[in-house]
């Protein structure tokens, strides 16, 4: 079956033609491990991991790669500001190098909580200096650089069409450069390549270069290692929507000068997460992260659900009240699917065409450029449809829940190993106490959420009694 996806680079969805056949490499842009994630970022996370799952449903085989950004990256993208990695060590008293592990790992476990995959390879850009350093010297031969104060810059009038990727034109572009001007620079859209002359001047993460001790610029990360892992012609390349104008921009200019041909044949973009007053950021300090969402009741899986509900191209507005409703579908839906887990019979009938023909339906929606909406219409096709056994549903939701890692089948009872029984007896107070206030919907509630947990209520003249479901 065929793929499309939506090309930024020519505005348009297109088929996907792979490299090398039934193969795809796919580099996604990974975090700078200064601070937590936060919620907007594993949304671009959530997307890069679907995508990748929904090739592997066609049979694809997918080589990912992600970098770690621990050095190089100024709070702006286009070399000024603080240093980001510096930032963290200040704040917390620590150095980078702790700064780095500390958040990386955090990172990991984020993810691991969203059921998104490790990459195939993570590389971290402080591990491929020398790989930087080559391309640098590579781009200095070929006439792409210039030296100033110092710095190494990249000499974008050099590169024809830098443009255009971001579609816009040169001084919409240097509109954004010119809100901090680096006096070194010819032309306010080049970029350093390596700085020797930092103005950072404790900077702990130094390396000897030709150019005098210092360190790499941020963008020149991405191009030396995806080209040393996935090789000088790559099928996708993924990041926020945020990426286009400055940093895949400096990308495209470096690898494709050092390359001397077409870098990347597929870019993909997705959109932000957005809050109802603006922007997530975390220079704003008091960003929502993944554990602050899970304080306020949400599961890692709740939030999956909610960002799955929507195209990865479009602003997803984020709020708790749409948060609750998706944590409320999702709760449905999972019983629904316990419900026909549960009512499997022995040797029930599970007909190869059948599945298959919904399985054909699925394919053809995620390959439509991530069409998860209309995936999980699917879903609830399958659910309904009085045709399929059971059993033909059961295999349904497992194989569609490789490409929505919701956790659709596995039992909600490993939710009992995180809450203490002073949670559950509290639960149980508070619906008793309820009942006895004749609050029928109070105590519907708190039924449902211990139901979603895996614990039945059954109510006796002996009082609450509690059964601990095993599907
Ligand atoms: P950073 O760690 O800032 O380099 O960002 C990590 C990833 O998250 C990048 O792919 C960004 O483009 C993306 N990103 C940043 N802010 C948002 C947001 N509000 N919503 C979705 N993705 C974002
Ligand atoms: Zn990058």
């Amino acid at each position: 079956m065929n793929f499309y996806v939506y090309n930024t680079m020519s505005r348009k969805k297109e088929e996907f033609v792979p490299v090398n056949e039934g193969k795809v490499g796919i580099y996604t842009c990974g975090p700078t491990v200064y601070n937590y994630a936060h919620i907007g970022n594993l949304r671009t996370y959530i997307f890069e991991d679907i995508l990748k799952k929904a090739f592997e449903y066609g049979h694809y085989k997918v080589k990912h790669v992600m970098n770690i950004t621990d050095v190089g990256h100024l709070q702006s993208d286009a070399d000024t500001g603080e240093d980001k990695m510096q930032i963290g060590a200040e704040r917390e008293n620590k150095t980078v190098w702790e700064i780095a592990k500390f958040y990386e790992n955090a990172f990991f476990e984020d993810c691991h909580k969203l059921n998104i995959r490790k990459p195939d390879i993570v590389c971290k850009a402080t591990d491929h200096i020398q790989d930087m350093i080559d391309i640098i010297k590579t781009l200095e031969k070929k006439g792409y650089t210039y030296t100033s104060k110092g710095n190494v810059y990249y000499e974008i009038d050099k590169f024809k069409d830098y443009n255009k990727l971001a579609n816009l034109s040169m001084e919409e572009l240097e509109a954004g450069a010119r809100i901090d001007v680096d006096e070194n620079k010819k032309n306010p859209l080049d970029f350093v390549l390596w700085f020797t002359n930092s103005k950072f001047k404790d900077q702990i993460m130094q390396w000897n270069s030709p150019w005098g001790k210092g360190f790499p610029g941020w963008h020149i990360e991405c191009s030396a290692m995806s080209i040393k892992y996935l090789g000088d012609r790559i099928d996708i390349h993924c990041g926020g929507v945020d990426h286009i104008p400055v940093h895949h921009t400096n990308e495209i200019a470096e690898s494709e000068a050092v390359l001397g041909h077409k870098w990347v044949n597929y870019w993909m973009h997705g959109e932000f997460l957005v809050l109802s007053d603006g922007k997530m950021s975390k220079s704003k300090g008091d960003f929502l992260t993944l554990s602050k969402i899970e304080k306020e009741g949400f599961s890692p899986m709740d939030y999956r659900y909610f960002c799955l509900q929507s195209r990865y191209r479009k602003q997803l507005m984020f709020s708790f009240d749409a948060l609750r409703q998706a944590q409320l579908a999702y709760k449905k839906l999972k019983e629904k699917v316990a419900d026909i887990v549960s009512n499997v019979k022995e040797n029930e009938r599970a007909d190869k065409e059948l599945v298959n023909k919904y399985k054909n339906k699925f394919q053809e929606k995620i390959s439509d450029d991530l069409n998860i909406p209309n995936a999980f219409t699917v879903l609830f096709e399958v659910i309904k449809d009085n045709e399929l056994t059971n059993k033909e549903k059961s295999l349904l939701i497992e194989s569609f829940d490789t490409v929505f890692s919701l956790d659709l089948l596995k039992s909600n009872n490993h939710n009992l190993e995180k809450l203490d029984s002073e949670d559950i007896k509290r639960l149980i107070c508070e619906r008793n106490d309820a009942r006895n206030h004749k609050d029928w919907h109070k105590a519907d509630v708190i039924r449902d959420e211990l139901k979603s947990m895996g614990i039945d209520i059954i109510d006796s003249k002996e009082g609450t009694k509690l059964k601990i479901r095993n599907s």
